[in-house]
């Protein structure tokens, strides 16, 4: 399974509020990409907000979100208001969307799958 990060991050004209976009899927692995990222817009100002938004997720592995809750107490010192968390109520598993181009047949060389097309 692919599963990919993508983050976007905006940052206020005053420079006060910056927020993390990630979308696509955080998982374990992933989330990691947002720890330096994080870091380092909490920076420029001290009393700086951060808002971690992952409403925009197709699919968050709780184990990820675990992970990414405690790099984030970890990065909470010397001042620093603590990061929002925007996560959604229920955690969205992954999809995959099967078009018939990318159909995957286990049974492909028999050749006598159910209801299969064969163009002439
Ligand atoms: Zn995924």
């Amino acid at each position: 399974m692919n599963h990919k990060l993508s983050v976007t991050v905006q940052v206020d004209l005053d420079g006060e509020y910056v927020r993390v976009l990630a979308t696509g899927c955080l998982t374990e692995a992933s989330q990691r990409a947002l720890h330096p990222l994080i870091r380092r817009a909490r920076i420029p100002t001290p009393g700086i907000h951060v808002t971690v938004d992952l409403s925009g997720a197709h699919h968050i592995e709780a184990t990820g979100m675990e992970l990414l809750r405690r790099a984030l107490e970890d990065t909470d010192s010397a001042g620093s208001r603590p990061v929002a968390l925007v996560v959604p109520d229920v955690l969205p598993h992954h999809r995959i969307t099967v078009s018939p181009e990318s159909r995957v047949t286990p049974d492909s060389s028999a050749g006598t799958g159910p209801a299969r097309k064969v163009a002439a």
